[in-house]
């Protein structure tokens, strides 16, 4: 069987399938005696956070409902202790060697069954916020540190094969064991993409259904380019696959070159190539790929996984200490938090009022936690005393959200000085990625010390698709004329108040369209360092002086498609066929 999604994050995977499905709470697997103990450790650790939790919420609720309002949660405190869901869990661990979050839906089975035998209306509405605690203790598990420990003790090489797979789940998963993933949603921009990429692993999105279709321990052959995924192949294409996956890494080492040489036209404009980092250890791959410095630190990275304990300031100084110093001298561009409150980690007094997916995002839910937000800028401007940093905010919609923001800077930085330490000048941009923002560039201009254009949300809003859902990434167009004006008016705005702009969306990695970029004067771009050798090729073998004339051409197309044609009639043979392998 050959299933095909889209290719996005290049290279060949082949491993046995193992599943992650969201929809059931966790991972079903046998745990080898040895680690039964272990395991019941883990259901306590998670019946003790989801106590922590509940007490937190019903305190809320009493202060601003009423008590009356509270009494739901001392009912799900009770069920914590209640003998037929955490004993006959711990029961189910030690006599079937089933994992905590398989036992604990197994013993929610069982009360389930008992209330839909129960008369009393009452009581089987019940078995709801049953539901509600177990859905509880199941996140908390997911989420504990060491809740994706077992991936290390399984057997490779593998091949993950999830319905949805957030970018915080790959972020901890040890992928020693792990060859490639494929997903049943999700698009080239979705954050687990972007990290399959910085991180080299293949991977294939939007197969729909292959979380079905595919059965766990089936062997899989993953092609990451073409989003191919071979189903139990026979050794004949299992050999062809193999080929693929050796010429690939022979056009990768033909890139080598590119890594030590600087990124300059071959007219001589000199062009700054970043890396896209989400771990202050990344730094070592970016410096090796070539990289000048960091264009782009998605800080929220930090909170993958981790509890309240990541927000803190010394626990951020560290780690953006430690990408600052191991980037040096390079610059390091560091956005702040850019999560909606669901991402935020659990516990996080959040505003209360409606979670809407375009509610309180980015840098308006940080300007909403003043805590939240001023430990984060302590952190990153004592961070700026040990290397180059700049600080960028993300979501920006206006000038006012700005200036907003560029006052808790100020608030930070005068914390720090009251309690006697230096606080360097550290430049503050915005990213360009609502549309908003980069229809009032020139105003924002005025406040920013720099620009970083975000094409990835920018496309999203622009043409209002959603960049993570498959069922409409045809409609996700990077070249429509919209957006090719979009960026042509950034640029003039940034050049015409001397600022400096980049661009950090995933479009910059695309060497064919970084030609475009740079005729539409763009010299800046940030990408996952895997992409920067073959960007430095494409560069060096570009006239900017004719990219400027391509760019005038495609600022005249009426269709992506026409884009696209100018572009692909611009390129040489030479380099299109480089591009195919
Ligand atoms: C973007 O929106 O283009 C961007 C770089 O940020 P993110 O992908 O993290 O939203
Ligand atoms: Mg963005």
């Amino acid at each position: 069987m050959r299933l095909i999604g889209l290719g996005v994050s290049p290279g060949i995977g082949i491993g046995k399938a193992l599943l992650l499905k969201r929809g059931a709470p966790e991972l079903r697997f046998r745990v080898p005696a040895a680690m039964v103990a272990r395991e019941i450790e883990r259901l306590n650790r998670a019946r003790e956070r989801s106590r922590e939790q509940l007490q937190q919420i019903r305190a809320r609720i009493a202060g601003s409902a009423g008590a009356e309002h509270a009494y739901m949660f001392d009912a799900q405190l009770l069920m914590l202790d209640d003998a037929m869901l955490i004993d006959r869990a711990a029961e189910i661990i030690r006599t079937q060697c089933l994992n905590a979050g398989s036992a604990v839906e197994r013993a929610f089975g069982e009360i389930a069954a008992l209330f839909d035998r129960a008369d009393d209306a009452y009581l089987r509405e019940r078995k709801g916020d049953v539901g509600d605690v177990v859905g509880r203790l199941c996140m908390n598990l997911r989420t504990a540190r060491n809740s994706l420990d077992f991936f290390k003790n399984l057997e490779g090489p593998l091949v993950l094969v999830a319905d949805e797979l957030t970018p915080s789940t790959i972020a901890q998963l040890d992928w020693q064991c792990f060859a490639a993933f494929v997903t049943d949603a999700g698009s080239w921009t979705y954050h687990t993409a972007i990290l399959a990429r910085s991180m080299h692993v293949p991977a294939v999105a939007g197969l729909r259904d292959a979380s079905h279709a595919i059965v766990p321990g089936m062997l899989l052959a993953v092609d990451g380019a073409t989003g191919e995924v071979f189903v139990d192949p026979d050794p004949e294409v299992l050999e062809q696959v193999r080929a693929r996956q050796q010429q690939r890494v022979e056009f990768e080492h033909s890139l080598d070159e590119y890594r030590r040489l600087p990124a300059v036209t071959e007219d001589g404009v000199r062009i700054r190539l970043d890396a896209n980092v989400e771990s202050p250890d990344d730094a070592r791959r970016a410096r090796e790929s070539g990289a000048e410095g960091v264009g782009l630190f998605r800080s929220e990275f930090l909170l993958a996984g981790r509890g309240h304990e990541a927000l803190g300031e010394d626990a951020q100084f560290e780690a953006y200490t430690r990408l600052v110093e191991s980037m040096a001298p390079g610059r390091v561009t560091i956005r702040t938090f850019d999560v909606s409150e669901a991402q935020l980690p659990v516990g996080t007094p959040v505003p209360d009022g409606a979670r809407a997916p375009l509610g309180l995002r980015g840098i308006r839910l940080s300007l909403a936690l003043e805590d939240v937000f001023q430990a984060q800028l302590r952190a990153l401007l004592r961070a700026a005393s040990h290397g180059p940093l700049r600080i960028m905010f993300p979501f920006v919609s206006g000038v006012e959200e700005l200036r907003a923001a560029r006052a808790a800077v100020q608030r930070a930085a005068e914390t720090l000085r009251a309690r006697g330490e230096p606080v360097p000048p550290v430049p503050v941009g915005v990213m360009i990625e609502v549309p908003s923002a980069a229809v009032t560039a020139d105003l924002l201009a005025d406040d920013a010390d720099f620009f970083s254009i975000g094409t990835n949300d920018l496309i999203q809003y622009c043409l209002a698709v959603d960049r993570t859902d498959d069922r409409v990434s045809n409609l996700y167009e990077p070249l429509h004329p919209a957006i090719v004006r979009t960026l042509r008016l950034v640029s003039r705005a940034a050049r015409r108040r001397s600022i400096p702009v980049a661009v950090c969306g995933e479009m910059a990695a695309d060497p064919i369209v970084l030609a475009l970029l740079v005729g539409l004067g763009l010299t800046e771009f940030s990408m996952a360092p895997t992409a920067i050798p073959l960007a430095k090729q494409a560069l060096r073998a570009l006239r900017a002086r004719d990219a400027e004339t391509l760019a005038a051409r495609a600022l005249r197309a009426r269709t992506a498609a026409e884009v696209e044609e100018l572009l692909t009639a611009f390129i040489s043979p030479r380099e299109r066929k480089a591009l195919k392998s």
